[in-house]
């Protein structure tokens, strides 16, 4: 059989096991291991979770994938998540806010004290400038989407590390996945290195647009870094300009 069929088929099968749970009204089905599961050891089936996904999602249509990923279904499968030792520092889990059908997604890297107080991203002082860079847009946060990478706060606001990244990440693809933005907007650089798999600094790779996936991204400074670096508040305004052309 040939690949697309072979697409086809598990998104028709994903189709009718997602109508079945509607009608049924419970979990009958969980998109990316079905995605997986077709001839793959167990192990190596994990590690591919995530190419596995966006593989399949990239041959397909956009309404496709809108059916096959749903932000409270996503949310759902994180649950009250201990797949990594943040869960057992923070207060409460971020997983994100703002429209499920934005055009725009904001992504940092993890909750700060005051998130992981109110369990919502971008809350704090940094957040607050964030806000205002998004009214100076002409839009809402309502508007938008705004989430991390990390859904929990690392101890002190220290770097994240490798490990969370890699487990917390799969989870962010699939929030990307279901609202199927037309801009990602990476801030700072740990978003932008881990969107982008790069190890360029942010002010090489700021202000130009770069492919995540078909979708359009655009990295700039996170805006705890505009508010000891005010002189930068000038770029930032660059690239978000170019951002509202496209919008
Ligand atoms: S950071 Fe992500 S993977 Fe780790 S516990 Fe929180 S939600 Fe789970």
């Amino acid at each position: 059989m040939e690949r697309g069929d072979d697409i086809r088929g598990e998104l028709r099968d994903l189709v009718t096991a997602l109508k079945n749970h509607i009608s049924n009204g419970r979990d009958s089905i969980n998109p990316v291991s079905r995605l997986s599961m077709k001839g793959e050891p167990t192990g190596r089936r994990e590690e591919n979770e995530r190419g596995n996904l966006l593989k399949t999602m990239g041959k397909a249509t956009a309404r496709d994938r809108r059916t096959l990923l749903t932000l409270p279904g996503v949310r759902e499968e994180l649950g009250e998540c201990t797949r990594c030792p943040l869960s057992r520092t923070r207060k409460n889990l971020v997983f994100g806010e703002g429209s499920a059908r934005a055009r725009l997604v904001f992504v940092g890297e993890a909750p700060g004290e005051e998130e992981d107080n109110q369990g919502r991203p971008f809350v704090g002082r940094a957040g607050q400038l964030l806000t205002k860079i998004i009214d100076a847009m002409g839009l809402k946060r309502q508007d938008v989407y705004i989430c991390n990478i990390l859904k929990c706060r690392p101890p002190g606001n220290r770097n994240p590390k490798e490990e969370e990244i890699k487990t917390c990440e799969p989870f962010l693809v699939k929030q990307l996945e279901a609202i199927d933005p037309e801009i990602i907007c990476a801030l700072g650089t740990f978003a932008a290195k881990t969107l982008l798999r790069a190890e360029t600094p942010i002010s090489s790779i700021r202000g130009k647009f770069h492919d995540y996936h078909g979708r359009k991204l655009m990295p700039t400074y996170h805006p705890a870094y505009l508010l000891r670096n005010p002189d930068a508040k000038k770029l930032v305004w660059e690239d978000v300009q170019k951002i509202m052309k496209i919008l």
